[in-house]
């Protein structure tokens, strides 16, 4: 599957379910790594498409659903929010491409690094010494070295440079219309044309 092309259609997202209701349920995991969590904010602004979306998708692993597995699943589609900074993230967003049909990249921070890879200008130990020692909010003074503590990388990077990335939405965040407009085109087969309107965050 190539990525996701530019141009889409004018016309309004479909308002009603593009599968029947009887077809088993796309089964869906998300996860956000370094992102601020606006992006799954914008997907619950779905709003009461959300109920629609029940009717054919199934999220069995997510931040923002109360489920408890051990193990993440394997699932159809994956939806990550947020670039790569760390070791685990690394692992986690491997452990999904490897477990999902289909990975979208959601928002920014995940199709180019966006705000956490401004750092990326900086050496690592300034922004280690930044943050740690030298903010005005840190009282500590101390950088972390806890092995538990995931290493963090020298730089930030964007799903596409760690895996295979399927369909990008890009957007700071995507809004609610444009994460509706392409989770309906994938349910019918079809792979998104954002369109310009998409792109536009003023
Ligand atoms: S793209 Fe924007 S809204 Fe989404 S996680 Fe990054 S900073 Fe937050």
């Amino acid at each position: 599957m190539s990525k996701t092309p530019v141009k889409k259609s004018t016309k309004k997202p479909a308002a009603k379910p593009v599968v029947a209701a009887a077809a088993p349920k796309v089964k869906v995991a998300t996860m956000w790594l370094s992102g601020c969590s606006g992006c799954h904010m914008s997907f619950l602004d779905l709003d009461e498409r959300l109920v629609d979306l029940s009717k054919l998708v199934e999220i069995l692993f997510s931040p923002i659903v109360d489920t408890k597995v051990k193990d993440m699943p394997y699932v159809d589609v994956g939806i990550v929010e947020g670039c790569v900074n760390n070791t685990d993230q690394e692992h986690e967003l491997k452990m999904l491409r490897e477990r999902c049909k289909l990975l979208i990249a959601l928002g920014d921070c995940a199709v180019t690094g966006n705000v956490p890879a401004l750092r990326n200008q900086f050496t690592l130990k300034d922004c280690l010494i930044r943050a740690y020692e030298q903010a005005e909010s840190n009282k500590i003074c101390c950088i972390p070295n806890d092995p538990v503590v995931p290493k963090l990388y020298p730089k930030a990077r964007p799903l596409a440079e760690v895996v295979k990335v399927d369909v990008s939405i890009p957007g700071c965040p995507p809004d609610a219309d444009t994460i509706w407009f392409a989770l309906t085109e994938l349910l019918a087969g079809r792979m998104p044309q954002l369109n310009e309107k998409n792109m536009r965050y003023d």
